[in-house]
């Protein structure tokens, strides 16, 4: 088979700032092992995150030009609802400024201290918007799917009898909703299959359970279906995403995701009165119903995002180059979340970094050496995002990872190429790297703001 290329060509460019080792030593010190406080012009390769750090394409550019800034009713707004209708068959399109804006406004619709909102992983941002009101946030994952090695074409799917069972425990009455999450991001941007999501709509219909998407990646989680999933290798993306949202009554969706988009957000909703009372807060926060703290400009590229976002030649290349990132780094040695995912691999910390203690921060180290070698951002999720005291005993999170998340159409193959050799050179010197102290904590949301010092 022929390598497969980026499908697009390169029309405007953004010079990256070559910067020394000695310099970077200097800026990670200076920044306290912290990679959220550098500066993105010291970064070479930033793969801090995939939300809203895309390119967008001359159509979607043209789209700005053409956007309609009128107060309501503009013509980028039905652009903008008109696409997302046609993948989700919502009746109600409401737009956010970004994922968590819906989130907010749908559980504070349906959240309250008794009630329980299971998922098959929650994201961050949706299991704070769900705390916030006082109900319980529950993970359902398939307990396999924690298993960095655990190699299943489908590891984000819910635990189906864990649903039932969560059901029998708590009554139908106290779950407001049901989520699943595609793809899984929290759980190492892993699918979930078409039949999971059937049988967790089952599940919840007999009960009168509302099924709601985080949709967030939900063409990549398409692609996988397609690629994976016995039936699906003859559908078009298209089809395979209405399926999915056919059996949802609704969706959020974070556009910086597979939106395409820098900013911008959806709340997809099928009852008329939950749409009622969502429009309501809308305008509270948000803005008036026709363009949701957004400018029409912005809601016109996102519609545009929308359509190139199921064209299977990007998602082709988009999951390839992901993987091809996975299996090189799997060749050099180093151990990583098995199989890559849909929009970053994982770097197990633990069994890169044997020598250093869950209490050393393993992740938090490698994501210093990995800027100090090659000028590459990645973002811990292990023990300084999870890990907590209990007096004088420190409880780790269940995984030490690193985040290498891929930005769309931002970087090419070369680039691909640099941070594998990155990688491998600081595995080759590994026994090197030295763990880590806190020397500034912070009450909530740690990894964003705490100091690091070497041990
Ligand atoms: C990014 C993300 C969100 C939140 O979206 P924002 O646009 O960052 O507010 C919610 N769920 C998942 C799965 C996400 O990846």
């Amino acid at each position: 088979m022929k390598t497969i290329i980026e499908p697009f060509k390169i029309k405007m460019v953004e010079p990256l700032k070559m910067t020394t080792r000695e310099q970077r030593l200097a800026i990670m010190k200076e920044a306290g092992y912290n990679p959220f406080n550098i500066r993105g012009e010291d970064v070479l390769i930033d793969l801090l995150t995939d939300s809203g750090t895309g390119s967008m394409s001359h159509a979607q550019w043209a789209e700005m030009m053409m956007g309609d800034e009128s107060y309501a009713g503009a013509r980028s707004f039905y652009k903008f609802e008109a696409a997302v209708k046609e993948i989700t068959g919502m009746q109600h399109v409401i737009p956010t400024h970004q994922g968590r804006a819906s989130e907010r406004i749908l559980f504070s619709i349906l959240g309250s201290p008794d009630m329980v909102v299971p998922s098959n992983t929650h994201f961050d941002t949706t299991r704070a918007n769900i705390e916030f009101t006082g109900a319980r946030a529950v993970d359902l994952i398939d307990p396999r799917g924690l298993d960095p090695h655990y190699k299943a074409p489908f590891k984000g799917n819910m635990d189906t009898d864990a649903l039932d069972a969560l059901i029998r425990e708590v009554g139908p009455e106290r779950i407001p909703v049901c989520m699943i999450t595609v793809t899984n991001n929290a759980s190492g941007g892993q699918p979930v299959s078409m039949a999971n999501i059937r049988k967790v709509r089952e599940i919840t219909a007999k009960h009168g359970i509302p099924l709601f998407i985080d949709a967030c990646r939900f063409a990549e989680n398409a692609y996988f279906i397609k690629q994976r999933e016995e039936g699906y290798a003859d559908k078009d993306l298209k089809a395979i995403a209405r399926e999915m949202f056919s059996y949802a009554d609704g969706a959020t969706f974070s556009a910086k995701k597979d939106g395409l988009a820098n900013i911008g957000g959806f709340l997809a909703i099928n009852n008329d009165e939950l749409a009622v009372k969502a429009r309501n807060l809308l305008i509270l926060t948000e803005g008036f119903p026709t363009y949701g703290g957004l400018a029409g400009r912005d809601l016109g590229a996102i519609a545009q995002g929308l359509k190139e976002v199921l064209d299977e030649d990007y998602m082709r290349y988009r999951i390839r180059s992901t993987e091809y990132l996975g299996e090189n780094l799997i060749k050099g040695g180093v151990p990583i979340f098995e199989p890559p995912g849909g929009h970053a691999i994982y770097i197990d910390a633990k069994g890169f970094l044997p020598h250093i203690p869950a209490s050393q921060f393993p992740g938090q180290a490698l994501v210093g050496a990995l800027y100090i070698e090659g000028g590459i951002r990645a973002v811990e999720i292990g023990s300084v995002m999870f890990g907590r005291w209990e007096g004088e005993t420190f409880i780790p999170a269940k995984n030490e990872l690193v985040r290498l998340a891929i930005p769309r159409r931002v970087y090419t193959q070369s680039h691909i190429d640099y941070v594998i050799e990155v990688v491998l050179e600081v595995f080759k010197h590994r026994d090197q790297v030295k763990g880590l102290k806190i020397v500034k904590d912070a009450p909530y949301l740690r990894h964003f703001t705490a100091l690091f010092a070497e041990v």
